[in-house]
């Protein structure tokens, strides 16, 4: 290989055509049902080793510099000396990370530094642990009084009278190096520390971060480990498993509230999220002081990362650059060797199927390994480059970690399969952790922060019109009903591909390629219906306002320019509709334009015109009705002219509804906008339009709950609305 590859895919790549010339590709595909044997087949290509070894050992060096965490440190300095301890603490803690491990002075130095800072905002837990990890790391002795006489202090406020006292003998001994003068001000301030006696009042903010704790709805399921008692999980030879209602469910209701069984933060964020749970804790990263490479937000999260730490320590960069695959190996890594081992030998595991046979335990492996992975039905290109994934990891493992240790080169081949297996199941069973991040004070928007296993909601099957809606809380995924369904129904979740945002064309080979299924849900099995997407983008039918059917080659009717309507069936003439919608199109572009150049009464002339067009000749669904109407009722709130805007925003508001579906996040926002408006007619106008604005406030609170959940900022911004409008109301 002579051309320089910059990423695993590239590498991947350039293996599979050598692969597929030489007939490898298909040999590892024609093992069937032996994920060890493809292992063995790629490791024991001694050619192929040594590539994989080189492109590892690349991999694997570090990228650190003493100048960069000099430099970080000095920034930090300046920030401290202006007090915006903050900002020191982020520059000290990017001086942590940068730093060369073996080089203890300079890491002790940011430590002590960032000790200080956090002293100065009363972090006095945060504030010692620096300060003994800074004492671990070769501090220089003529600093020690300083750092000891700030650890003194924590102590006290703390109320760690007895580790007080010790510390004030390691203080004596550290005086040695002193000169007289800096002894006696040392010693004056210890007499102050010792009068102070305000020391043990100090109790430190524990975190509160959600004030709501979220239960299935009725109860959690003993038997289905985080899901609801509604819920069971059935098994048929065509479907495998799926989940199914054991009552009614109404939309709403939570059924699942799962921890992931394993996660791995995406590397544009490993630098702010702590690397076992993704919180995002500015002012309390502590750092894997052997590698220096991640974070972990509290001594909790460092010890339970241990189990696979350990192994993992030093490797984050090589591993990131596998992408997913990563959380592939996390599985067997956090596992450990022995128990994975012991697994796979004992052969009745493999034939219970956990769910079925058994109860369905989220933190067994039984559970883990029997998750869906489609190995057999994969492209052989695409089972190659997992497999090869695969092999280098076990490579990996055995190179440069001390997982492999004791274990035979059979055993390394069978945990290599393993790795295979777990890889294969992330493209159906990875999910994405998402946040919602304000893009700005009016708009959210849903981040990627890291990839997670949820074993029990990961049994849910596909649908293109799901049943449930997914969102987290923290690392919690919580799965709510987004309509009823009744007792016997299947419960569905949506993989990506939904019927009212994508052609049924688009859906079917997107799930086939990616998730290697066909789907049978009602909008891709019913091939005689119309796509979704046809009947939004309809014209309106002039007799009943139902829709038209797009005339097309196949449509005789369409020669002599008539359509039918899809609901009265009576023969409509599609030509006046077009017409009308051409001559829109072209009112629509001069209004906007009139309104970007603050001609607002040039604008709302153009528009209204506009839109009386629209009304006629589209389906009250089509987007472009909904658009034009929407920018009316922004001219008209302008000026002040709420009535004519509350009357544009019914019509997006259909629009917006028959678009997305009456529970959608769309359908949210279209009616906080509106809700806003009719405040504003609130006080002037009759009942009615109160008892609908608390309606529609409740409606999008709906929504914003199952989608965002409780703690959004969306929610909490209409809770304190309609808080503010009862108040208005008792006058
Ligand atoms: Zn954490
Ligand atoms: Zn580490
Ligand atoms: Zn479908
Ligand atoms: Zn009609």
């Amino acid at each position: 290989m002579s051309r320089e590859l910059n990423n695993w895919q590239e590498l991947l790549d350039s293996f599979t055509e050598t692969g597929v010339r030489r007939g490898k590709v298909s040999r590892i595909h024609q093992i069937r049902n032996n994920n060890a044997e493809r292992i063995k087949l790629l490791l024991e290509d001694e050619e192929l080793r040594v590539v994989l070894l080189k492109w590892m050992n690349h991999q694997v060096k570090r990228q650190r510099s003493l100048e960069a965490a000099k430099c970080f440190r000095e920034t930090g300095n300046r920030q401290f000396s202006l007090k915006d301890y903050k900002a020191s603490i982020e520059m000290y803690s990017q001086s942590i990370l940068s730093c060369p491990v073996e080089n203890e002075v300079e890491l002790s130095l940011a430590l002590a530094n960032r000790s200080a800072a956090l002293f100065q905002l009363d972090l006095f837990e945060d504030c010692l642990q620096d300060i003994n990890m800074a004492l671990t790391k070769n501090y220089p002795s003529h600093l020690m009084p300083k750092i000891l006489m700030r650890k003194i202090k924590s102590l006290r406020k703390l109320g760690l009278m007895e580790d007080c006292r010790t510390t004030l003998q390691e203080l004596e001994a550290a005086f040695m190096h002193l000169q007289v003068s800096e002894k006696n001000k040392i010693q004056s301030d210890i007499k102050v520390i010792l009068m102070d006696d305000q020391g043990n009042e100090y109790t430190q903010d524990r975190d509160v971060e959600f004030d709501e704790r979220i239960i299935p709805f009725c109860g959690e399921n003993l038997f289905f480990k985080a899901a609801s008692a509604a819920l069971d999980i059935r098994h048929s030879i065509e479907k495998g498993r799926y989940v199914m209602a054991n009552r009614d469910i109404m939309a709403g209701e939570t059924l699942f509230v799962e921890q992931p069984n394993a996660l791995v933060v995406l590397p544009d964020f490993q630098t702010t999220r702590c690397h076992h749970c993704t919180r995002e804790k500015p002012l309390k990263r502590c750092p894997c002081l052997s590698c220096g490479q991640v974070w972990f937000c509290s001594n909790a999260c460092r010890q339970e990362s241990s189990c696979y730490h350990t192994v993992e320590c030093g490797l984050e960069s090589v591993l990131n650059s596998v992408g997913i695959a990563h959380l592939g190996a996390r599985i067997v890594v956090s596992y450990g060797l022995d128990t994975v081992l012991a697994f796979l030998k004992d052969t009745g595991n493999e034939k219970k199927i956990p769910g079925i046979d058994n109860s369905y335990d989220t933190k067994s492996y039984q559970v883990m390994f029997h998750l869906v992975s489609h190995t057999e039905r994969m492209a052989p290109d695409e089972l190659y480059q997992y497999a090869l994934t695969a092999a280098f990891l076990t490579l990996l493992l055995e190179e440069h970690t001390k997982f492999f240790q004791l274990a035979s080169q059979e055993d390394r081949y069978l945990v290599g399969g393993l790795i295979l297996v777990h890889i294969c199941q992330m493209v159906s069973n990875a999910h994405a952790i998402t946040e919602i991040c304000a893009l700005d004070e009016n708009s959210e928007r849903q981040e990627r922060i890291a990839t997670a296993i949820y074993p029990s909601a990961s049994l849910m099957n596909h649908s293109c019109d799901p049943t449930v809606i997914n969102s987290f809380q923290g690392n919690t995924l919580i799965v709510r009903a987004i309509r009823d369904v009744r007792k016997g129904d299947e419960v569905f979740n949506c993989y990506g591909p939904h019927y009212r945002r994508m052609r049924r064309t688009e859906r079917i080979e997107m799930l086939e390629s990616q998730y290697s299924f066909v789907c049978t849900c009602e909008h891709c099995r019913d091939t005689n219906t119309e796509d979704f997407q046809d009947v939004i983008y309809s014209f309106a039918c002039p007799s009943c306002n139902g829709s038209l059917v797009n005339p097309s080659g196949s449509h005789p009717s369409a020669q002599n320019q008539m359509t039918l309507c899809r609901s009265c069936k009576t023969q409509q003439s599609y030509f006046t509709q077009l017409k009308a919608d051409f001559e829109a199109v072209s009112l629509d572009a001069r209004g906007t334009e009139a309104m970007n150049q603050g001609d607002i009464m040039e604008a709302i002339k153009l528009l209204t015109k506009c839109v009386q067009l629209r009304k006629r000749a589209l389906f009250k669904g089509h987007p472009d009705l909904g658009k034009s109407a929407d920018k009316l009722a922004q001219c008209y709130a302008f000026i002040g002219k709420y009535e004519e805007c509350e009357k544009m925003l019914r019509i997006s508001l259909t629009a917006v509804e028959q678009r997305y579906g009456r529970y959608s996040i769309e359908m949210a926002n279209e009616l906080q906008k509106f809700t806003d408006v009719l405040m504003e007619l609130a006080s002037s106008r009759n009942q009615d339009l109160r008892d609908e604005l608390v309606r529609h406030l409740e409606e999008a609170m709906f929504i914003y709950r199952i989608h965002y959940g409780p703690w959004s900022s969306s929610y909490k911004e209409l809770q304190s609305k309609k808080v503010h409008l009862t108040s208005l109301l008792m006058k």
